[in-house]
């Protein structure tokens, strides 16, 4: 893999759980991936506008607004729309996937995360 940055997609981490956070950022780290992390909200909105990532890690529970709440920012911003969304929802319930298609997810992962799964998921993902 070369090291020009732009060769390897950048994959904004949203989690408030720092022990998750860093565990996934040294996981796609060691995949390959760029990492931009944020613990909030405001620092996800913040961080997608800035570093423009290819594709966002969603938690839904954070402490300052709802991941449902930041995607539907994201997803309603011309110049934050186009990032790939994927939350990571604690209840696979049917109406939880629902809530993430309406709120403009582009998939969901339950948790706990299958970090195998989740390797294989993301440049399918990232090829929609
Ligand atoms: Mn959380």
């Amino acid at each position: 893999m070369s090291d020009r940055p732009g060769d390897r997609p950048l994959v904004l981490l949203v989690e408030d759980n720092e022990t998750i956070r860093h565990a996934f950022a040294i996981l796609l780290e060691e995949s390959g991936y760029r990492v931009a992390q944020a613990a909030s909200g405001a620092e996800a909105i913040e961080r997608a506008h800035q570093d423009q990532p290819d594709l966002a890690l969603m938690d839904l529970g954070l402490p300052d607004m709802s991941g449902l709440a930041v995607t539907r920012r994201l997803k309603g911003d011309e110049a934050t729309r186009d990032i790939v969304v994927v939350a990571l929802t604690g209840r696979a319930l049917e109406s939880d996937e629902e809530a993430c298609r309406d709120a403009g997810c582009d998939g969901y992962l339950s948790k706990p995360i299958d970090t195998a799964n989740l390797l294989r998921k993301i440049p399918e993902f990232l090829s929609r």
